[in-house]
């Protein structure tokens, strides 16, 4: 039977307080002007985030055959998941004397400024966040291998700003450091920086960053640092992949990958978790062609 209800023929009306409108959408009155805004907000988020679960499963297709042959590289005859992230192609290098030489100057002015001009009565720190705290605390247990596979395949992309800002360690930073472990003195402090300074490090990127991703304890990093993960970190760790002690093996390649489809198109860095044998770079394998699409 056909509809023949007045809404449907009748003039357009606002959706959510129901008074006749011009033409259809949100009358002009703020609240229903600001539900329309929030609902287009949520149903474009919606969508991003449907575009981003597809490009991460077509991803995941991809770069599947890396698994295997990751697998087979190291003798293991099993099921690998095959977590995908993003690449940076900076290769590492020792950093000159000058870049050690400004970020030791900035830790020092930081352990200086925290521990106030009186080596005898250094001032006590200011009670950081709980969150803060909690996460400076010795019994946080650091990444699984198999989440941390993917930074070390990724070599940093989220760390490159930690060039300039010198890690992003802040007077804060030293402070919260100090309120959970008070003790530690001001010489022993400047020494655990220094001393977890890497020997090569991503060229125009955080000092810290080392062929196996950050070298700096979790307990020394700056808020910013400790808190922020990538979508594709944040997936695979929720995803729970590896907590089993089934391999995960990390691939990391550009985001826009699937604008080039050949094989071989782009470099990969490819970076298996097993029990067995840890974490381990895998050298000489390319990013296989598009699911669908011909080689070449
Ligand atoms: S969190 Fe993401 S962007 Fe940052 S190093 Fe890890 S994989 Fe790369
Ligand atoms: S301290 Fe570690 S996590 Fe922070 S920017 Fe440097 S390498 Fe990245
Ligand atoms: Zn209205």
């Amino acid at each position: 039977m056909p509809d023949v209800s007045p809404t449907r023929h009748g003039p357009p009306a606002c959706p959510t307080c129901g008074r006749p409108v011009a033409r259809p959408g949100p009358c002009d009155a703020p609240a229903c002007q600001t539900r329309a805004r929030v609902a287009e907000g949520a149903a474009l988020a919606a969508r991003k985030r449907a575009v981003e679960i597809r490009r991460a499963e077509q991803a995941a297709t991809r770069c599947r055959p890396l698994a295997v042959a990751a697998m087979r590289q190291l003798g293991l005859d099993v099921p690998a998941k095959v977590a995908v992230g993003p690449l940076t192609d900076r290769p590492l290098r020792r950093p000159e004397d000058s870049e050690l030489q400004a970020l030791a100057a900035h830790v020092e002015g930081l352990l200086a400024a925290s521990f106030g001009p009186d080596p005898a009565q250094p001032r006590p720190p200011e009670t950081p966040e709980p969150e803060a705290a909690a996460l400076r605390s010795d019994t946080v247990p650091d990444d699984p291998p198999w989440v941390g596979a993917l930074c070390v395949a990724c070599r940093g992309l989220c760390c490159q700003g930690g060039r300039r800002s010198h890690a992003y360690l802040s007077r804060g930073t030293i402070d919260a450091v100090r309120h959970a472990a008070p003790d530690l003195t001001h010489a022993a402090l400047r020494d655990a920086y220094l001393s977890a300074l890497p020997q090569q490090a991503v060229v125009d990127s955080c000092l810290f960053h080392g062929v196996a991703g950050c070298t700096l304890p979790r307990r020394l990093r700056s808020d910013i640092c400790n808190a922020y993960e990538c979508d594709e970190r944040v997936r695979l760790r929720e995803s729970g992949a590896g907590a089993d002690g089934t391999p995960v093996v990390a691939v990391a390649v550009r985001r826009d990958h699937h604008a080039f489809t050949a094989a071989g198109a782009l470099p990969v860095r490819v970076v298996s978790a097993t029990a067995a044998h840890g974490l381990t770079l895998h050298e000489n394998l390319a990013l296989p062609a598009m699911p669908g699409e011909a080689d070449g």
